[in-house]
């Protein structure tokens, strides 16, 4: 039987079905690691609901780790005893490691099959391994890193599948119809957004197919090294940010006039009559100027409100993915079932990204093998470099990224979140890499590089094209944006029910047994060609609550 199992998860292993490997890892296997005699019982989907409200649980990924996560809403007390037998030593709180076996000081932690850092004591089965009992390992060397070395085969197409999207003169095809308008510095900010109020209020009404008006607003554009090298990541970012196609190409942007970065360096080439210059002597006080922006905006939403949706291949679809308040069901449940939906989008043809740079660093190795060629994987490698340089500059490692949040939701350090975090990029080949704020250029899966905060994210997916984002949460977030609607995805059903109103899919139903990881990623799938078609508002959408767009500045202010 032990045998039988082996080949089993080799099997799955070689198939990539990583998300499959999980599902059947509900299990409850000889603690000891002595798979002798055991059985991959999914016992853990067994019982009715009530009974799995109490029964003690947890879920262990891969045969060879050494911890497992308890599933029981509120955490398990002393004394609990799981089905195989294993006796809690202490009190665990809910997502956190129980000890399968007994590790000794030193030895390797192991979850997801990879190790997550070392014993800094020694750590007796049935105990809480909690973040201060292990140590973070360093993270994987970039230069002997496997490039392309297990490059996965293209899973088979899948035809068929639709959304009603509004198609532009280039070819893009968005998922909103909204006026964006630019800004070339902060100086304008209040006041477009006092002539966005007017706007919303005397014009918007007579253009019912126009969603939004929205402003592009920014800390950007004066008091800035404009011509450093690293000031080619915001100007790039409000650049591409103007050519979004939930924007329809209609850009506009509103300046002051003595500012560092001049108005017409947001404009697409050949467009030069889209510019309210502030300073521009021909405005007789600030009613005139407002007057002018929104008679610049009135021409521009009523070519939007000529748009009307159309059937549209999924294969025009840009869909960013990121997390946001993981915790450690995020890699269990919510970003293995986004995985499988982002594996469905590559095989409809669409472009899908993910990011967050200090989220991937330390699985890397991962990533890189996966990568579709050496120079993507070089790209890749690249990406980190540049990263760890800049953390450093700062005196700062990638260790800053876990929060208070993250480690009560029993993420012990960065190491556990990367590898729970990268889980929701599937299993396809990684085709492209992106440095921060450039468009998206190819379809498939791409590794767009961006800092881990969620606005920062949103922002340069954005930038990169992004039309609908999937932003996964174990926590709790209300993170949403104006431009591209937001499918907020909770890892615990918990979660889902507290925020009924701010959470728009529960992947926590994979935790309780109530679905698998292919249902609920076929369900994410289906939400994300609803959303995309308009059919279905997500919360954040319904609710107008919507962050700021946050430009990355690696740059020197003046
Ligand atoms: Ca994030």
């Amino acid at each position: 039987m032990a045998e039988c199992v082996r080949k089993l998860i080799i099997a799955m292993r070689q198939m990539r079905e990583f998300h499959i490997l999980a599902k059947t890892a509900y299990t409850c296997p000889d603690w000891r690691g002595d798979a002798a005699g055991s059985t991959l019982k999914e016992n853990f989907v067994t019982g009715t609901a009530t009974a799995q409200a109490f029964e003690p649980r947890y879920i262990r990924l891969d045969p060879n780790d050494n911890v497992a996560i308890v599933v029981n809403d509120r955490g398990l007390p002393a004394k609990s005893r799981f089905a195989c037998g294993l006796e809690l030593r202490t009190f665990v709180p809910q997502g956190h490691k129980v000890a399968l076996s007994d590790i000794a000081p030193g030895e390797p932690i192991r979850r997801y099959n990879e190790v997550i850092g070392t014993a800094a004591k020694s750590i007796l089965a049935g105990e809480w391994v909690d973040e201060a009992r292990i140590d973070m390992p360093t993270p994987p060397e970039l230069d002997s890193l496997e490039l392309a070395t297990a490059v996965p085969a293209p899973q088979a197409p899948l035809e068929g599948y639709t959304f009603e999207g509004f198609r532009n003169p280039d070819g893009s095809v968005g998922t909103k119809n909204v006026l964006a308008i630019s800004t070339s510095v902060q100086c304008v900010a209040g006041t477009l957004q006092f002539a966005i109020k007017r706007i919303k209020a005397e014009l918007l009404p007579k253009y019912p197919n126009v969603d939004d008006v929205v402003g592009l607003t920014h800390n950007y554009g004066c008091g800035v090294a404009i011509n450093a090298p690293l000031a080619i990541v915001p100007i790039r970012t409000l650049q591409n940010l103007a050519l979004n196609p939930n924007f329809g190409g209609e850009v506009m942007v509103v300046g002051l006039g003595c500012e560092k970065l001049v108005p017409e360096r947001l404009l697409p080439e050949g467009t030069d009559s889209s510019v309210v210059r502030m300073q521009d002597e021909a405005f007789d006080g600030f009613g005139a100027i407002v007057d002018a922006i929104m008679e610049m905006a009135d021409a521009r939403l009523a070519v939007l409100n000529a748009r009307r949706r159309e059937t549209c291949p999924a294969s025009d679809l840009v869909i960013g993915l990121q997390c946001g308040g993981s915790d450690a069901f995020s890699g269990v449940t919510a970003n293995p079932a986004l995985g499988f939906a982002a594996d469905l989008l590559v095989r409809a043809g669409a472009a899908v990204m993910f990011s967050e740079v200090t989220e991937v660093r330390d699985a890397i190795h991962l990533l890189t093998r996966r990568a579709a060629n050496e120079e993507v994987g070089r790209a890749l490698i690249r990406e980190m470099d540049w990263y760890d340089g800049y953390l450093a500059k700062g005196d700062a490692d990638r260790s800053a990224n876990t929060t208070p949040g993250n480690k009560k939701g029993g993420l012990a350090n960065i190491v556990e979140k990367s590898l729970g975090s990268i889980v929701k990029s599937g299993t396809s080949a990684i085709v492209d890499v992106l440095a921060p704020g450039e468009r998206v250029r190819t379809k498939g899966m791409i590794f767009a590089a961006t800092p881990a905060s969620d606005f920062i994210c949103g922002t340069l997916q954005l930038a990169s094209g992004m039309t609908l984002q999937v932003f996964t949460t174990g926590r709790g977030t209300p993170y949403g944006l104006a431009a591209a609607p937001v499918i907020k995805v909770s890892t615990r059903t918990e979660l889902a029910r507290r925020w009924k109103d701010l959470i728009d899919f529960d992947a926590g139903r994979i935790a309780t047994g109530e679905a698998t990881i292919e249902e609920t990623g076929w369900d994410l799938f289906r939400l994300i060609l609803d959303v995309a078609s308009g059919r279905t508002k997500v919360w954040s959408d319904r609710w107008g609550i919507h962050n700021d767009l946050t430009l990355f500045t690696p740059g020197p202010v003046t």
